[in-house]
């Protein structure tokens, strides 16, 4: 059996994403504006679709595009494209409880929102291409890791060091 966020841990994933967006407009020197032009959502696992689940990562990043009326697209449409970063509760809690107290939940969480937030940047801005090759995405991973790492610099979280040193490979991006 799966398991799943609690009524307490579903609200932290969420303030952890409000946090994450607040650092890495920081860090690229957007406006908010920018981030909401770059469609997103989180779910949870137990939310999720079931090519959404994945096992042996933290998060796992889907990409889907649907059409919507619009003025100046052709033929009245226009193509949006969204992210979804799908949490993998029971994989996130399994690396909190083998810890032994090490890890916390709430920093662990907010360096997923963080990673996961440069990752769609990343993809919307063109700096990546979602359907790269593998090895090209292996090098994405590190980039992400190190830009992930600078936004959370300004944060003061004495387990956050621990977070960023155990946690480099623990990510999958998938279509
Ligand atoms: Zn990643």
């Amino acid at each position: 059996m799966f398991r799943y966020f609690n009524s307490a841990q579903i609200p932290a994933a969420a303030k952890a994403f409000n946090d994450a967006e607040k650092l890495v407009l920081r860090q690229f020197r957007m406006g908010q504006d920018d981030l909401r032009k770059s469609r997103y959502d989180v779910k949870t696992l137990a939310f999720l679709e079931e090519h959404e689940v994945k096992d042996g990562a933290f998060a796992h990043l889907c990409k889907y595009a649907y059409e919507t009326p619009s003025a100046q697209g052709q033929d009245g449409k226009e193509e949006i494209e969204f992210y979804r970063v799908c949490l993998q509760d029971n994989i996130i809690l399994d690396a909190v409880d083998r810890a032994n107290s090490f890890i916390k939940l709430s920093p662990l969480l907010l360096y997923i929102a963080v990673h996961e937030l440069i990752h769609v940047l990343r993809f919307q801005n063109g700096d990546m291409d979602f359907h790269a090759p593998a090895d090209k995405k292996a090098q994405e991973e590190v980039i992400v890791h190190n830009l992930t790492r600078q936004a959370l610099q300004p944060v003061n979280h004495e387990h956050m060091d621990i977070v960023l040193d155990c946690f480099s490979g623990q990510f999958t991006i998938g279509d």
